[in-house]
């Protein structure tokens, strides 16, 4: 069956495997669509952000801690010092009001651990 890239987003589109649309029952000719409606559904899917994230010039723009694993953040949990209060190469224990800290590296000059992951 021919269909275009646009009928995904196309209101008319059947998500049917026999029938690709309302209007072209087998696909539109070419490779345009003179009958092309966009769904804003499909549009406002294609625009969700996560949590963190943010569009630049239309792109998604993923901040570093979306692109873990979440094996990678659940490993964050336990060692990073935002939530533990320690360093996690040496354990030195950050200050009380740790939680109000915006850089993480290890204040520890032996130590020399930096946060690279926020
Ligand atoms: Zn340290």
């Amino acid at each position: 069956m021919p269909k275009i890239k646009k009928c995904d987003r196309c209101l008319l589109y059947s998500h049917d495997p026999h029938l690709i649309c309302v209007v072209h029952p087998a696909g539109p000719q070419g490779d345009s669509c003179l009958d092309f409606r966009e769904d804003p559904n499909a549009q406002a899917e294609e625009l969700w952000e996560p949590e963190g994230a943010s569009y630049y010039n239309g792109e998604l723009i993923l901040q570093p801690q979306q692109r873990l694993t979440q094996q990678q953040q659940l490993e964050l949990l336990d060692t990073h010092p935002m939530f533990t209060g320690k360093c996690p190469q040496c354990g030195y224990e950050f200050d009380r009001d740790y939680t109000a800290r915006v850089h993480w590296d290890c204040p520890n000059s032996e130590c020399g651990w930096m946060d690279d992951s926020v």
